[in-house]
């Protein structure tokens, strides 16, 4: 998969227009994330796993299930309930990872990196 990135100095910020929340796919989670997320509801970890999560489509783990118009389960109008602990693969887009096309939904915009030169 093709990855795109940032121009050089700076990072793609993210200006919170949530379409990474509702397009659809796995939303991947570790078992440590599991067991941040599952604290951060308020739940046991037999019972969040239940409740909201789901195989992969690869069968490789798991992910966060989703609502019925295929946005991510904790999205709740435009913000992320589980900001505070959300999965790795949420913190990485777009700067770690993307997918060719990916500037047409995302409007993330490059920034300078602090400290740097642009
Ligand atoms: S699609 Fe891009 S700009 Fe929109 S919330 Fe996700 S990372 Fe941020
Ligand atoms: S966990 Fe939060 S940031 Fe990640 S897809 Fe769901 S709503 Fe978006």
């Amino acid at each position: 998969m093709a990855y795109e990135a940032p121009p050089p100095h700076t990072y793609w910020k993210c200006q919170r227009c949530t379409a990474c929340c509702r397009w659809p796919g796995d939303v991947k989670v570790s078992p440590e994330e599991i067991t941040e997320i599952a604290a951060f509801v308020g739940l046991g970890e037999p019972e969040f796993l239940q409740k909201y999560t789901r195989l992969r489509t690869d069968r490789a783990g798991l992910s966060l299930i989703e609502q019925a118009d295929d946005s991510c389960i904790f999205l709740n109008g435009n913000s992320c309930v589980i900001n505070a602990v959300k999965p790795q693969q949420c913190r990485d887009f777009p700067n770690k990872w993307n997918f060719p096309g990916w500037r047409q939904v995302c409007e993330a915009i490059p920034v300078p990196v602090e400290g740097e030169p642009c």
